[in-house]
């Protein structure tokens, strides 16, 4: 039995929040801070100091040695450099702890080699890291010690963004100014702000450390580049929402205490689909603090894997075949005083600010499909977006059938008069409650799905960071409400214009909405008439940043500058072809110094085994093994040719300068080779001796933990 906890007590423990900013700062200092936390105004540099000397010594009294600026730059994932808190020694030759309103406010980062996609070349290495004071600092306790950590936004010298952070932050104050003058629009003086809610939802793999360390392709690539799949794969369902297995649950146990001293609201943890696959959503929270809790969760389940024996495996797709991991988006935007604007209440029918902000977004997500399309994409998620167990490439809307049935009766009669209700689900036995029944059923192939009072973007990848997501859902919808509210404040009579606003838009819009199937090949079919994009690959995703209309959109709300935009997709590019050549350049070391060696080694034990027994027992069949050394010898030969022509080919598109020629190439050229390289590879584990196999199995990894 694992420790008891009481959540109470550990929650937040390790972070500066409000009730020990309350306690440890001057109340005037106090005061100015939260007034820049929650009204987002410019902080004032004099109660810097302050500030810092109260932190250091909350820091250093729970035993931190070492400060950091934890920042996210375009890589997906967080970067920190420690300083701890020594200055010179005193007079006395004790050692001082400092810590000044400078160095929590501005970080300089020599930052030359995080990407930057030409906004700065590397002779140009200053960065600077600033304080995000919306996002509280913590504590980090592990092997090195305790880190006070400081969420920092970080740009380059002339004010570019080189993160994820700034234009999260960027894209919040924009719908916060747009969403703002809608609710003026009715009537509503008394909510001052409006900010996004974000609850991202995480998948990820166990697997066993000491399985997982004879695999090169996991320690480098983080999947499998080869596999067979196991005799059972998850087609009982008998692992998803099963019972959670003891080794299991000391980790998750582990987890969500880590988690919960670092003010993270871990609620649901389940197994999910796959074998080894399982999932933990937190609470929501506004998003700039959900996207760093994102991220301090993904950090925790590997660190903790690690103490358990495991590793975690946050790729999209870490085994061929089986169930990928995602991550899903669930956002809504909330005023100060505790407005959810997609609360549809029981009558949508009736609820005319709900009906516009509803067509708001349909029309944000139509006109940028491509956009959010983009933003979920990263290499993993091209094995895993469109391949009927994640939500398709097609970006959708499901509404389901009360809100549905709403948009029909404004479109076909210009009237909306009832809504539909839900009914009571009787469940047949006596001693069990009849329960109230959803007015909509869930609906799982929908990249973007309305479920209660939110929508779910579905498509993010498990490893990806959710800022690019909630950057472009906060800027779309934003354009949508400026639109919406240019042309309704200039309106003579507000309830006509609005009332033809609503219809307009969901005509124009109707054709993004899909409550079907959306694994199935009619959708495509049908959503190509309906002329949604169909993007299935990362390569051909990342051309929607530079669009002219993409452009217009983020200089407009001041999220990105074009040269900022330009800069992501030349970083992107650069990525997609790393990643691809990282993971082909592993591939054929395995097949070279692993597989082939092992096949050697079988075919030889064939060929002894036709030898010996031949000559003890001439009259004896040896067609079996015969057949096997044939077998072996043909797919052999081909996993050498194969192998062959992705070393060379890997040489070649090595010459190619421009980042997305050398993208495309990728796609087209190195992935297929690599494809073909793993066909004779995955046919020959089928047959080959398990003890000469030289790495652990599908089934071994997925079901072995
Ligand atoms: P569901 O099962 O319908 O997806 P859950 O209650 O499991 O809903 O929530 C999934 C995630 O969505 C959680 O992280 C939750 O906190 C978050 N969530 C719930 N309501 C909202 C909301 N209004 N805005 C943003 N996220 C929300
Ligand atoms: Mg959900």
């Amino acid at each position: 039995m694992s420790e008891l906890v009481n959540i109470s007590e550990v929650f937040g423990k390790n972070v500066f929040n409000e009730s020990v900013m309350r306690e440890r700062l001057p109340k005037n200092v106090f005061k100015k801070l939260k007034q820049t936390i929650e009204n987002g105004k410019e902080l004032d540099p004099s109660i810097a100091d302050v500030v810092a000397h109260a932190m250091k010594d909350w820091a250093i009294e729970r035993g931190a040695t070492h400060y950091t600026h934890w920042f996210q730059p375009l890589t997906g994932i967080t970067a920190e450099k420690h300083d701890s808190f020594i200055s010179a020694p005193g007079q006395d030759g004790k050692v001082i702890m400092e810590f000044s309103g400078k160095e929590l406010i501005k970080g300089e980062a020599d930052a030359s080699s995080f990407p930057s996609g030409g906004l700065r070349a590397t002779f140009e290495a200053r960065g600077y890291t600033a304080w995000d004071c919306t996002s509280p600092a913590f504590l980090r306790e592990d092997a090195i010690g305790v880190t006070l950590c400081i969420p920092t936004a970080f740009c380059s010298y002339k004010g570019e963004a080189l993160d994820e952070k700034t234009p999260l932050l960027r894209s919040m104050q924009a719908i916060d100014k747009q969403a703002v003058r809608i609710l003026r629009l009715f009537g509503n003086t008394t909510s001052s702000r409006v900010t996004p809610s974000v609850g991202a939802e995480q998948e990820y793999f166990l697997v066993d450390r000491e399985k997982y360390l004879k695999r090169k392709d996991l320690i480098y690539t983080g999947r499998t580049l080869f596999g067979a799949m196991p005799p059972k794969g998850q087609e009982l369902d008998d692992h998803y929402y099963g019972a959670i297995r003891e080794r299991i649950g000391s980790f998750m146990n582990e987890v969500n205490r880590e988690l919960w001293k670092l003010g993270v609201t871990a609620k649901t943890q389940h197994n999910e689909a796959a074998p080894a696959q399982h999932e933990l959503a937190p609470i929501y929270a506004q998003a700039n603090l959900a996207v760093d809790h994102n991220q301090m969760i993904m950090e925790t389940l590997k660190k903790v894997a690690g103490r358990h024996g495991m590793t975690c495996l946050l790729h999209e797709k870490p085994f061929a075949g089986v169930n990928g991991s995602g991550k899903h988006n669930n956002w809504s935007l909330t005023t100060d005083d505790g407005i959810n604007l997609l609360n549809p209440g029981d009558t949508p029918h009736e609820n005319v600010q709900f009906l516009l902000v509803l067509a708001c977004i349909l029309k944000a997500v139509d006109v940028h499909a491509d956009l959010l399309r983009e933003s979920a994409s990263d290499v993993g998620n091209d094995s895993r977006l469109g391949g009927n167990e994640a939500p398709p490439a097609i970006i959708s809307v499901f509404l389901g059938d009360q809100l549905e049935d709403v948009i029909n009766q404004l479109c076909d009669t210009g009237e909306a008069t009832h809504s539909k209700q839900g009914g009571t689900l009787k469940t047949g036995v006596a001693m069990l409650p009849d329960l109230d029944q959803d007015v909509t059923d869930r609906n799982r192939t929908s990249p973007f799905a309305f479920t209660n009072n939110k929508f779910e973007f579905r498509m993010v990848g498990s490893s990806d960071s959710v800022a690019p997501s909630n950057v472009v859902l906060n800027t779309i919808v934003a354009e949508a409400f400026q639109e919406a509210a240019d042309e309704l404040e200039k309106a003579e009579d507000f309830q006509i214009a609005v009332h033809d606003m609503i219809k307009r838009l969901f005509m124009e819009h109707r054709r993004i909405i899909f409550n079907g199937n959306g694994y199935s090949k009619a959708w495509v079919e049908e959503a190509a008439r309906r002329g949604l994009p169909n993007i299935t690959c990362m390569v051909d995703a990342i051309p929607a940043l530079v669009t002219e209309k993409a452009v217009k959109l983020f200089e407009n709300f001041q999220v990105y500058t074009r040269a900022e935009l330009e800069s992501r997709a030349e970083v992107e590019y650069d990525s997609y072809s790393k990643i691809i050549h990282i993971e082909a350049l592993t591939m054929t070391n395995i097949a070279g110094k692993q597989i082939i060696p092992a096949i050697i080694r079988y075919t030889t034990r064939l060929a002894d085994s036709i030898g010996k027994v031949s000559s003890v027992c001439p009259e004896a069949d040896i067609s079996v093994q015969k057949d096997l050394l044939l077998e072996a010898s043909a797919r052999l030969a081909e996993i050498k040719t194969s192998h062959s022509k992705l070393v060379v080919l890997q040489e070649e598109l090595k010459g190619i300068k421009d980042a997305k020629e050398r993208a495309l190439a990728c796609r087209h050229r190195l992935v297929p080779a690599m494809e073909e390289l793993r066909r004779p590879v995955d046919s020959l584990e089928r047959i080959v001796d398990k003890d000469l196999w030289p790495m652990p199995s599908y089934g071994d990894l997925l079901f072995e933990v």
